[in-house]
């Protein structure tokens, strides 16, 4: 069998979505089309009998919209004031979309001293695991209403891959705005390869994290490898894949050769605590 076979028996699976695969790029309102396909893919997942958790970026551009703002919030404050209210909006759309599947989404807000702690730490990993026993969703966002430089995640290519390490995740998957990785930046090289799959994520590979993100997004490539390094070294095997069309989901799920797949190296010696100190 080989590692994309492999994918189908995933028992307990991240997915994380960028703010660019939820808002129509020309006027940065909230996509329901879209939000729906993957809201009824995730629900395929849980009736498959996995367990299923959600990273959701969009709280600031969601909020941005509605209050109209035709610039990217700049202030600390006018971004959290954003989040505040896109954040519940967000939540208030996934939770009548879930239900309507017969599912129910939960929402779990985090900074990165809930990581670094460790009672906070292991709380949380509590509520996790509770909520995965009674057979919720969660959706997950960086707590960004509270959450100032000195505790910020800043990217939730991290907070996907880091939820993924504290739930025992075997598998991450991250739905952006780009195909996977490429030897070079495609934009710019057009000799630029890309890379299906990747065994061993050396220095040489994490190097060619190039290529910046969207305009209403924060990861880049660069982050992606980072969560890469995160996601594997815990065992889970990540896939990075565009998250244009979410119907890539259950595809990738039953092994078809989407995105770039780096394949977990489950460490004897991993410790998130180790890894948290590393990348803070
Ligand atoms: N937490 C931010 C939001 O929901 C997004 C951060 C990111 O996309 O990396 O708007």
């Amino acid at each position: 069998m080989n590692y994309r076979e492999k994918l189908r028996d995933k028992k307990r699976v991240v997915v994380k979505i960028g703010s660019s695969s939820i808002t129509h790029p020309g006027t940065g309102a909230i996509n329901l089309t879209k939000l729906e396909i993957l809201v009824r893919e995730l629900c395929d997942l849980k009736n498959m009998g996995k367990d299923v958790i959600l990273v959701s970026s969009g709280a600031i551009a969601v909020g941005r919209q509605t209050i109209g703002f035709h610039h990217r919030p700049k202030s600390v404050a006018e971004k959290q004031a954003c989040a505040a209210i896109g954040q519940a909006q967000l939540m208030m759309i996934y939770q009548k979309l879930f239900r309507e599947y017969g599912h129910q989404a939960a929402q779990v807000l985090m900074t990165k001293d809930t990581m670094t702690d460790n009672l906070s730490r292991r709380n949380a990993s509590n509520t996790f695991e509770e909520l995965m026993t009674l057979g919720a969703i969660p959706i997950v966002n960086e707590n960004d209403t509270v959450s100032t430089y000195e505790i910020q995640f800043g990217d939730n290519d991290t907070l996907s891959a880091i939820v993924a390490a504290l739930v025992g995740a075997d598998m991450l998957l991250l739905l952006s705005d780009i195909d996977g990785l490429y030897t070079d930046d495609p934009k710019q090289n057009k000799d630029a390869e890309f890379i299906d799959l990747v065994e061993v994520l050396d220095d040489r590979l994490m190097k060619m994290g190039k290529g910046a993100g969207s305009d209403v997004g924060t990861g880049g490539m660069a982050t992606k490898l980072s969560a890469a390094r995160i996601a594997t070294a815990s065992g889970a095997d990540m896939v990075i894949a565009n998250g244009d069309d979410f119907h890539v989901i259950h595809k990738i799920i039953q092994g078809a050769d989407i995105g770039t797949l780096f394949v977990g190296k489950p460490n004897e010696d991993f410790y998130l605590i180790d890894i948290l100190e590393e990348v803070y």
